[in-house]
């Protein structure tokens, strides 16, 4: 099932895409919403970023590729951060680069939206708790990143994480080609079968420290390959059985 989140008239709601037909919900699926029976055109609607996350929690250094490519070690249990709501855009919009920073750079990234509620969850019960899966650029600042020390800042800048274009179920998260490409170019091309700590790993370890909540987005890493933006850009996250996320990216 392909679920997406959409501007219809002058309201945002939740919908089934089903070819060239998107069936409306009441309300997101992980909070109870079901068919409304109403059937528009996809060609008829505009798609927005597919969650509204109460938390965007996201992962470093999840393969070992990119690690080294920074100059870090791989780290003995998974990195976790928070990128803000605020950072969301959706299919179609702009990532904007900030002039505090001249150093921007994509990760492209699997991202995961929790159906169920996750509190301290064994690997094993971890993918019961998983509503779908979805496209994510983890946007960074990179010369930011060094010089805070830590990351809030160049992690989550207003349009730094472009998230779409829809949530698909029925996936195996394992084994899912991942590729970032820039203007045509392909500029990161990877697996899911690379992370050092899969989806379920992940879950479960951060459920020990934080309730993950029905709509929440797990963001896990990214492959090596990141490399800077510039305005004008055009920026494809594409991952096997979801589909293309792409955003432009522009000044400020
Ligand atoms: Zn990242």
């Amino acid at each position: 099932m392909r679920i997406a989140r959409i501007q219809l008239d002058d309201e945002v709601q939740y919908a089934r895409l089903d070819g060239d037909r998107a069936e409306i919900f009441s309300a997101a699926p992980w909070a109870g919403g079901a068919p409304t029976g109403r059937v528009v055109a996809f060609r008829e609607i505009d798609l927005r970023a597919p969650v509204e996350p109460y938390k965007i929690l996201c992962v470093g250094r999840n393969y070992a590729a990119h690690a080294k490519e920074l100059g870090n070690e791989v780290p003995a249990e998974p990195l976790l951060f928070l990128k803000p709501k605020s950072a969301l855009v959706g299919p179609g919009g702009a990532v904007v680069l900030p002039p505090e920073s001249a150093r921007v750079e994509h990760e492209a990234e699997l991202g995961v939206v929790i159906g169920k509620t996750a509190r301290r969850v064994s690997r094993e019960q971890a993918l019961d708790h998983v509503f779908g899966y979805t496209c994510v650029c983890d946007v960074t600042a990179r010369d930011l990143q060094k010089k805070d020390g830590q990351w809030s800042r160049a992690k989550g800048f207003d349009t730094f994480c472009p998230c779409g274009p829809w949530i698909e179920t029925n996936l195996d998260p394992r084994g899912l080609r991942v590729r970032c490409v820039v203007n045509g170019t392909t500029r990161q091309d990877g697996s899911t079968a690379q992370m050092v700590f899969d989806v379920a790993a992940l879950i479960a370890y951060a459920s020990q420290a934080m309730t993950l909540e029905p709509g929440d987005l797990l963001v896990t890493g990214t492959p090596e390959g990141v490399a800077p933006l510039a305005a004008g850009d055009t920026l494809t996250v594409d991952i096997e059985g979801i589909g293309a996320l792409t955003v432009s990216v522009r000044g400020a």
